[in-house]
């Protein structure tokens, strides 16, 4: 609500000294033309007449009335509102503080003009109060020139954190437009997740156009905390990315994929027994999923991927030694920032994924690998 905003921005500079409802009743005189002979009558709006104290604390902490609105609307004074601002009385330190305290509310604010945007606030405030539409128009244009100004700084660096897909919980556009040429352009807006804090990297994210009409003119406390969950899930997964691009697993590691896209199940020779690393090495009450996930694979592909990496090691195709040395260094590094098992198990697939560009489950299956040979995981026992 503008008007109620502005009024309480303004007040620790104007009539500081008088209570809430002398302050209501000296703004409205600055605002209304009100003739001598209808002063403390009914028709002045600024009469004990027309308003009693408590109405006027209870205008000024929830909402002015949509009467008084129409009433002040109705007598606006302009030049009244500027003589009284500009009173040579009052001291510069005085306008400067107006001025700096009205800038979240309007562009390029100077001690020299604050009487005339002041005006312009509150008058525009009185008016959205008579018909909650222009708010809602206020809302969406402001909202969108931020998308603008933001999609400069982070929109490249969003659209990559959810993967070119509308950020919204159960929404799933996708967030270009493709041309039939095969060109594709991002087609996208930016939304600020919690509008009391500052739209920092952390508190924007990239949505479609319908959700982000939706969220700027409504949302519930519960549909922001989904969104900061949605938002805390992209961070994390930035952070693995750029903690695993700091170190660069060996090429040699495609070459393992693709034998293992190659192979025959008749080829297969399952463990005999349960691998006995795993249950050491993952919670089972913790992690089950994960836990049966890589049992089921390691039984299964065990001694095939060892085979594999031991022909191409022979054939100089693949140094085994340095890949796991890798593994192992990007394993312990997710580990020191704190990531789950299933979000480093995710992070080091989604890294083999990118380089061999195979489907991810091949590449589930060779992290698996990795894990009953040591190279990720520690022994939980220990
Ligand atoms: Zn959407």
């Amino acid at each position: 609500m503008l008007f109620k905003e502005v009024i309480h921005a303004i007040r620790p500079h104007l009539m500081k000294d008088a209570d809430v409802p002398g302050f209501m009743r000296n703004l409205i005189q600055m605002l209304c033309d009100i003739p001598e002979d209808e002063w403390y009558t009914k028709r002045d709006p600024s009469s004990e007449e027309s308003y009693k104290d408590g109405s006027l604390r209870k205008f000024y902490t929830n909402k002015l009335s949509k009467k008084l609105a129409e009433k002040i609307l109705s007598r606006l004074t302009r030049d009244n509102f500027l003589e009284s601002i500009y009173d040579s009385n009052r001291s510069d330190v005085v306008l400067d503080g107006l001025a700096e305290d009205i800038t979240p509310f309007a562009n390029g604010v100077t001690k020299n003009n604050v009487g005339e945007k002041l005006f312009d606030l509150l008058k525009r405030g009185l008016e959205e109060l008579i018909d909650p539409a222009l708010e809602n128009t206020r809302h969406q244009q402001e909202a969108q020139h931020k998308s603008n100004q933001l999609k400069g700084h982070y929109g490249s660096g969003l659209l990559d954190d959810c993967n070119n897909t509308c950020s919204m919980p159960g929404c799933s556009h996708h967030l270009q437009k493709l041309a039939d040429d095969g060109r594709s352009t991002p087609d996208y807006e930016i939304i600020i997740i919690n509008e009391k804090k500052s739209p920092s990297f952390s508190n924007i994210c990239a949505v479609c156009h319908d959700c982000f009409e939706k969220y700027i003119l409504k949302h519930t406390a519960s549909e922001r905390k989904e969104l900061e969950a949605v938002k805390k899930l992209q961070t994390d997964a930035r952070n693995a990315r750029s903690t695993i691009s700091e170190v660069h697993i060996d090429k040699g590691i495609k070459m393992v994929v693709e034998s293992l896209i190659n192979l025959k199940p008749s080829t297969l020779t399952s463990l005999n027994y349960e691998p006995t690393f795993i249950a050491n090495k993952i919670d089972e009450n913790e992690n089950f999923l994960l836990a049966e996930t890589v049992k089921n694979y390691v039984t299964k592909y065990y001694f095939y991927i060892n085979q594999i990496m031991q022909n191409l090691s022979r054939q100089k195709q693949y140094s085994d030694e340095l890949v796991r040395v890798e593994i192992k260094t990007i394993c312990q590094r997710l580990e020191d920032k704190g990531f789950s098992q299933v979000e480093i198990y995710e992070s080091i697939s989604k890294q083999i994924h990118r380089i061999t560009k195979q489907n991810i489950i091949y590449c589930n299956i060779v992290v698996c690998y990795f894990i009953q040979s040591c190279e990720v995981f520690h022994d939980i026992t220990k």
